[in-house]
């Protein structure tokens, strides 16, 4: 069983409760930030959707987790349900992390015009996108008390990602309904951001058509010249939760190694 990130230990979480949504594995994002958040005191309530609950209990309990709640975000009684639970077992909460996204590995590949059907689009849309609006409007009525949501986006929202298609379009829908949510619940003190991570391996970048030539070219062509780890997404989720973020809000975020940045790499600059 693959071990928590081995992560310092602190107090910044100390206190606060929140819901972790779209650990699947121990390569997902979610999980990196999940340990994070463990390692600085925060008690935690993980869902799931049923196929991967085998896998995500066990992980949980490693950090301590024993809320577990199966959560289908395109299924509006199980979201009802959901949160349900989390209020009769957590009461109130401090934040929300979303890290859900999900498009036919068939559309993920070659011409974006050709390729995207209405069903795919529609669904990819309302489990990528419409899925953060719906849970934020969930969560903000059990944050009384003001609170922190994150979602996770990338760079295809901005820039042309070959084969990244159809989850480009929803990547810029999560990111300006981050700035609409934003908006709406910042009178309540909610804050509400979005993390553009670099690629990592995980079961979703395995769907998307040469997934490893955009963790490579990530590699060689960033700031860094090195992978975006869970680990710095991570940190930067714990800054967005706790309260060191407070004055943030509506923002996207990158953390991918200063990719996103670079106009034209050095190595194609001289007659590529
Ligand atoms: P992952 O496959 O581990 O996580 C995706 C999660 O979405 C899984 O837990 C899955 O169960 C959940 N999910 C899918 N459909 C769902 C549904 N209908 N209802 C409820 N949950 C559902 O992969 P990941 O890379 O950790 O993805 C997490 C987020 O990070 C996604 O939004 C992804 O787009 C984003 N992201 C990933 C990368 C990357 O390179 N891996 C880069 C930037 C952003």
């Amino acid at each position: 069983m693959a071990e928590a990130l081995n992560l310092p230990k602190g107090e910044l979480m100390k206190g606060k409760k929140g819901l972790i949504m779209g650990v699947a594995n121990h390569n997902s994002i979610a999980w990196g930030i999940a340990c994070q958040l463990a390692a600085q005191g925060a008690e935690l309530a993980f869902s799931y959707i049923e196929a991967m609950e085998k896998r995500v209990r066990p992980l949980g309990e490693q950090i301590g987790v024993k809320t577990f709640i199966p959560a289908e975000v395109t299924d509006d009684a199980s979201m009802d349900a959901a949160f349900a639970q989390l209020k009769t077992e957590f009461g109130e909460i401090d934040f929300l992390v979303h890290a859900i996204a999900f498009s036919d590995k068939n559309e993920l590949r070659g011409s974006f015009v050709e390729n995207t059907t209405r069903e795919n689009f529609l669904r990819s849309m309302d489990i990528s996108a419409f899925s953060f609006v719906d849970c934020a409007r969930r969560a903000q009525a059990l944050m009384p008390n003001g609170g922190s949501m994150i979602t996770l986006t990338y760079l295809g929202s901005e820039r042309v990602i070959p084969n990244y298609n159809v989850m480009g379009v929803c990547k810029a829908a999560l990111e300006a309904a981050t700035r609409y949510i934003a908006r709406d619940l910042g009178p309540q003190k909610i804050r509400v951001n979005a993390i553009s991570a670099g690629a990592i391996r995980t079961l979703s970048l395995a769907g998307i058509q040469d997934g490893r030539r955009m963790i490579a070219q990530g590699r060689q062509f960033s700031a860094l010249k090195e992978d975006t780890s869970v680990e710095g997404v991570a940190g930067c989720a714990l800054w967005l939760l706790s309260d060191l973020g407070r004055s943030t809000t509506g923002e996207v975020v990158h953390v991918d190694a200063g990719f996103h940045m670079i106009g034209l790499p050095e190595e194609l600059g001289e007659g590529a």
